[in-house]
């Protein structure tokens, strides 16, 4: 009989589930808001606010709005101060992790170290790391980029966007550690996210097909899809359950289900529903092949 695993942990993280609280209680207060952004990288959470009126915007000044939500990945310093130009007052819900990468980069900026983000440079929390150096932390996303920052002689101090993965922050590390005069390493990377790809990990190498539900646009999303695809052979991301496909499950022993850290638990839930019953009840075990993808 083939069987489903569902991971341990799942669904949203601390940081996440925070910012829907904070967003929950304001509403309740009669506090009418919009949002920095979406409030995270999930297309039906997204929807959801919007059907009760609170709309992810651009820039502060595209909300008619008296409040303005900063949402997990943080902002940088400038933003607050835009929005104090222009009236507007800030809910923060900077995820505290983030907002400790900020302070542990502000810190090594404070001290004299060449700031490095080990992240992608185009992520809004690496922009808001960034933005606590006053623009000057150097962004690294690989060993190879490491190689190109030149540490001869300075003191260097790394931090890490929350989600990236322990080996790529080894790799830049190394490539310092033969000119820097020193090299200080703050962990701001998070546990959920540590957590939750070790399990993926160990998971994808024990099935025959591991599902990573969660938004396309979610960064911690894909790098448990990246994780998956490289210890398993048939690893897919997908949204929600309806783009599951039969074929994917023929003939097969185990599957692993897990989901990113802005996944709603119940998304979760049900993709890890809809395969057991395409599984138990769908005969697609050793049955007829699907329709090929
Ligand atoms: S994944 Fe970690 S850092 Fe990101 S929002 Fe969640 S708890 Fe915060």
């Amino acid at each position: 009989m083939p069987e489903v695993k569902l991971a341990s942990e799942y669904g949203f993280c601390y940081g996440v589930e925070r910012a829907l609280e904070i967003v929950e209680k304001m509403r309740k207060k009669g506090v009418e808001f919009d949002t920095l952004g979406p409030i995270i990288h999930n297309p039906q959470v997204v929807a959801e606010l919007e059907k009760k009126g609170i709309k992810a915007v651009e820039r502060i000044y595209d909300t008619p709005k008296p409040y303005i939500l900063i949402r997990t990945h943080g902002v940088p310093p400038n933003v607050y101060k835009e929005a104090e130009k222009l009236g507007k007052k800030i809910i923060d819900a900077t995820c505290p992790f983030v907002a400790n990468a900020q302070k542990m980069a502000r810190k090594f900026q404070d001290e004299g170290y060449l700031v490095v983000v080990v992240g992608k440079q185009h992520h809004p929390e690496v922009k808001g790391i960034v933005g606590n150096t006053n623009g000057k932390a150097i962004v690294v996303g690989s060993g190879e980029e490491a190689k190109k920052v030149d540490v001869r002689g300075k003191k260097v101090g790394v931090v890490a966007q929350t989600t990236v993965r322990l080996d790529l922050v080894q790799e830049v590390i190394s490539e310092f550690l033969e000119d820097a005069k020193e090299v200080r390493f703050a962990n701001t990377r998070c546990n959920t996210t540590q957590k939750r790809q070790d399990e993926t990990r160990e998971m994808a190498k024990e099935v025959d097909v591991m599902v990573i539900v969660g938004g396309k646009n979610s960064s911690n999303t894909r790098r448990l899809y990246e994780i998956a695809a490289k210890n398993c052979k048939r690893a897919y991301h997908i949204e929600k359950k309806d783009e599951l496909r039969k074929e994917w499950f023929y003939n097969i022993d185990k599957v692993g289900v897990t989901g990113g850290a802005s996944t709603p638990p119940e998304i979760v839930r049900e993709v890890y529903e809809e395969i057991k019953k395409i599984l138990f009840k769908g005969g697609t075990y050793g049955g007829e092949k699907g329709d090929g993808e």
